[in-house]
């Protein structure tokens, strides 16, 4: 750990354990620097590879007086038949490397066991892929909270599609409604994830995440009771489940600095993005980029350019290829001079926070990964929604059905990650949605005028007063008067 000294015997002390991929690190290590901006001594665990993820910001924090550290856990690569360095979702080429992966993950169990043991932390919030985490605590007496790092709305579309299963019996395109959840929620078979339809290795561990979440002590959400009022209230009351709505933790990232430097290296200097956003009208912009895992096929990406191209907005777009394709040319002759002015491309990483809140941004095409979905809320940008894997077809329907706040750009079916083989939305469709998101239209002016409403909530619940702050400190309370009731007993003892 950075500073092996105990915390003093009142302060609290956390765990922040989060999985080695971006889209779960990046809001966890927000969370974990919530906690210490509140006197709690925050102590990150992570592997080698993912610690330089953190560092620079640790090392920032800490300069500004906030007493955060990091954990090194070897990662066991060697022993699980990964290639060396393979320590993030993000270093993952082929599926076939999936299951090695979590057995690597799954090696981590003993050694977090030996940390509790050394340090004794009050808490640990650890990701929901480390199921086990929930039985290490309980034996050293520790809560455990999850973080799934999703919402509740795609935490109760699963508790019901599990409970009642309205999708046997029902043909592929078939559209069905979610029962018995506080809106009309339709989707077909072809949106379900995978682990609802077949027997995979990963419907055990969904299994697994599950009961482990049952018995923790809770769950922390990265949203606010505003976005989705309904199903906080579902969650709570229907499924009786515990948890603390704390977020949007991006709104943390107040200046440039932080705004920029979250995750990986950025690929171009945020200044000349900023300049470059600068030059533009309000609104104009339409930022494109599908996470840090999802990796589009070139014949893809060649609609995707094609339909910005053709359209009359100016956009920045990120880029990230297929692994196998990285070396291919996909962009057509001269295409990057032909754009030059009207479109920013981006390869592989951008910052993101520090793009979206730019008042040029007036779009966001996004695979609805739950960060950048509520990244683009939190900034007051409608979105096109492009969901491609995990549980991002039921953060679309958010947007789409609940919210109002986006359009869909008609992605149809949910792909097996590292599976996006096929063209699945062809040009046309591409421009049509930029059109209509981007254009004057009725719609469109009322979609602005609720995502702007939408990103001023989010603001107000991360304020001193507002929703999430207030049930922060509320957990913060909690924790504190666990710890000073079990301090008493062992003084009495
Ligand atoms: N991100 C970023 N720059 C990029 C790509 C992603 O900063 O070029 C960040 C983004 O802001 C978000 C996270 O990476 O915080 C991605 O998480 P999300 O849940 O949206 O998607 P995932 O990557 O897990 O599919």
């Amino acid at each position: 750990m950075g500073s092996e000294a105990s915390p003093p015997p009142n302060q609290l002390h956390g765990f922040f354990f989060p999985l080695m991929a971006y889209g779960h690190m990046i809001p966890m290590f927000d969370v974990a620097r919530m906690f210490a901006a509140r006197g709690v001594k925050a102590t990150i665990i992570t592997t080698p590879m993912n610690a330089s993820t953190f560092s620079k910001n640790v090392e920032r924090d800490r300069l500004s007086g906030l007493d955060i550290d990091i954990h090194i856990l070897r990662f066991p690569t060697e022993e699980a038949g990964l290639p060396e360095g393979c320590e993030n979702v993000n270093n993952i080429d082929v599926p076939e490397m999936i299951p090695n992966f979590f057995k690597a993950v799954n090696m981590l169990q003993e050694p977090l066991e030996q940390l509790f043991e050394n340090y004794h932390p009050d808490f640990i919030v650890a990701d929901m892929f480390f199921h086990w985490a929930t039985e290490s605590a309980s034996k050293f007496g520790i809560p455990r909270f999850v973080f799934h790092g999703t919402n509740i709305f795609c935490q109760c579309v699963e508790y019901s599609l599990n409970l009642y299963k309205p999708y046997e019996d029902i043909a592929d395109a078939e559209t069905f409604v979610v029962p018995g959840l506080p809106d009309k929620i339709e989707m077909n078979m072809q949106q379900l994830p995978d682990h609802f339809k077949l027997d995979t290795p990963f419907t055990e561990m969904v299994y697994k995440i599950r009961d482990s979440e049952t018995k923790s002590y809770g769950v922390l959400v990265n949203s606010f009771y505003e976005l989705e009022p309904a199903y906080a209230d579902y969650y709570r009351n229907v499924m009786g489940r515990k948890a603390w709505q704390i977020g949007p933790v991006s709104l943390r990232n107040r200046n440039t600095v932080d705004k920029a430097q979250r995750g990986k290296q950025s690929a171009i200097d945020e200044h000349h993005v900023l300049n470059w956003l600068d030059s533009k009208e309000q609104n104009s912009v339409l930022y494109i980029c599908f996470g840090s895992t999802s990796r589009m096929n070139t014949a893809q990406l060649l609609e995707i350019a094609m339909a910005l191209e053709d359209s009359s907005y100016s956009f920045v777009w990120v880029i990230r290829t297929n692994g196998t394709d990285k070396d291919e040319k996909f962009l057509p002759e001269g295409y990057e001079e032909r754009m030059e002015g009207k479109g920013l491309i981006i390869t592989e990483w951008a910052p993101q926070v520090l793009i979206l809140d730019h008042p040029s941004v007036g779009g966001f095409m996004t695979h609805c990964g739950w960060n950048s979905t509520l990244e683009g809320m939190s900034a007051g940008v409608p979105m096109i929604t492009w969901p491609l894997f995990a549980e991002q077809f039921h953060n679309e329907n958010l947007v789409t059905q609940v919210l109002k706040t986006g359009i869909r750009v008609g992605a149809g079916k949910w792909q097996q990650w590292l599976e996006t083989k096929d063209v699945s939305v062809q040009k046309e469709k591409i421009q049509k949605s930029i059109q209509q998101l981007m254009g004057d239209s009725k719609e469109a002016t009322e979609m602005r005028r609720k995502a702007k409403e939408l990103g001023e909530m989010a603001r107000k619940a991360v304020e001193d007063g507002g929703s999430s702050y207030t049930e922060f400190t509320s957990l913060i309370e909690e924790l504190k008067i666990s710890k000073q009731a079990s301090s008493q007993k062992k003084h009495v003892i």
